[in-house]
């Protein structure tokens, strides 16, 4: 193996420009050549590929984003789509590939594998944490941090002003933002679409603390389980005279430098698929697990069922005062 490639594909997230880091670095460590793809699967195919060295790596460790941007690309769904990506990488020379970023795009790179013969390595690369193969995925202790930080600004606010709050966060169908922004905040609620939720009880859960002198309740809903206004609006006609807020914390769950975690987690996995191209392995996925890197196959990690983390989410009811 003499040349291989790096790109960003699907929701970006911090720590991909750790990881992009480490693989340009160890590559070139290793007398590799690296080309970067810029725009994922969309920048394949329309061949836009730039030889990276040392130099595009400098002082990119920190940054949410990711330097190689992303997209969403349709076409890479199509045979069409797939042979001009195929074209593009024999016009480089690119034996190998390093795909950072969620199933979606780990479903292309194995396509780009079993038919089309391309040596592919994929790292996970998303805030929501749902990849069941891994602990951690890149992103995810950013984006909880985010989270955690919103939701100890809005505590000031509420309580010197004897208000509740709904607050939104993302994680489509995985509740693991909300469960541990929750936990590490001290929220008093957290629904997750992984656990059946009884709004009424919620409600009146909230009511019982406002008789106690307790009116700064915040609740913490993931976006897979619906709207913050809606759960506003509903807890309002329960609890008539409740002074309440909704709130979305949205994109900046996706910015801001990467936590250590994320960038530790980046640089690690990006020597690990370095290391498994030179080694000739093709169709890994890297995951984490005890704090040990790994590397496994991509279909067989894909296929894994989530697990659902009951501690976690026992923990944020227990430790509630009320
Ligand atoms: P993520 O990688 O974060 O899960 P997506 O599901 O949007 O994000 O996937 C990112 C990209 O991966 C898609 O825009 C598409 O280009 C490519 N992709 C997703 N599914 C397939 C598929 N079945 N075949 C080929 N490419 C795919």
């Amino acid at each position: 193996m003499k040349t291989i490639g790096v790109m960003t594909s699907g929701g970006d997230a911090q720590g991909m420009n750790a990881a992009i880091y480490a693989t340009v670095r160890y590559a070139l460590q290793n007398g590799l050549e690296v080309y970067g793809i810029y725009e994922g699967y969309k920048g394949l195919i329309e061949g836009n590929v730039h030889k990276l060295d040392a130099n595009s790596v400098e002082n990119i460790i920190h940054a949410g984003g990711t330097i190689l941007k992303t997209a969403r690309c349709l076409e890479m769904k199509t045979d069409e789509g797939r042979e001009k990506a195929v074209a593009t990488l024999k016009k480089f020379g690119i034996e190998g590939l390093v795909v950072i970023g969620g199933d979606g795009s780990f479903t292309g790179a194995k396509i780009l594998s079993t038919k089309y013969g391309i040596k592919v390595i994929g790292i996970p690369g998303t805030i929501d944490n749902d990849l069941a193969y891994t602990d951690f995925t890149l992103g995810f202790d950013t984006a909880t941090n985010v989270v955690v930080n919103t939701i100890n600004m809005l505590r000031d606010t509420m309580y010197c002003n004897a208000r509740a709050c709904v607050v939104e966060v993302m994680g489509r169908n995985c509740g693991d933002i909300a469960m541990y922004s929750a936990l590490a905040s001290g929220a008093e609620f957290v629904i997750v679409p992984e656990v059946p939720f009884n709004l009424d009880d919620i409600c009146d859960k909230i009511s019982h603390n406002m008789s106690v002198g307790k009116y700064d309740n915040i609740v913490v809903v993931a976006e897979g389980c619906g709207h913050a206004d809606d759960f506003v609006k509903y807890i309002q006609n329960k609890i008539p005279g409740i002074n309440i807020r909704g709130m979305v914390v949205g994109h900046i769950q996706r910015g801001g430098d990467a936590t250590m975690q994320d960038r530790l987690l980046g640089i690690r996995m990006g020597a690990r698929a370095v290391e498994c191209l030179i080694n000739g392995k093709t169709d890994r996925v890297i995951g984490i697990h005890d704090n040990k890197i790994f590397d496994q196959d991509i279909l067989e990690a894909l296929a894994k069922n989530n697990t659902f983390d009951w501690d976690t989410y026992n923990l944020v009811n227990d430790l509630v005062k009320y």
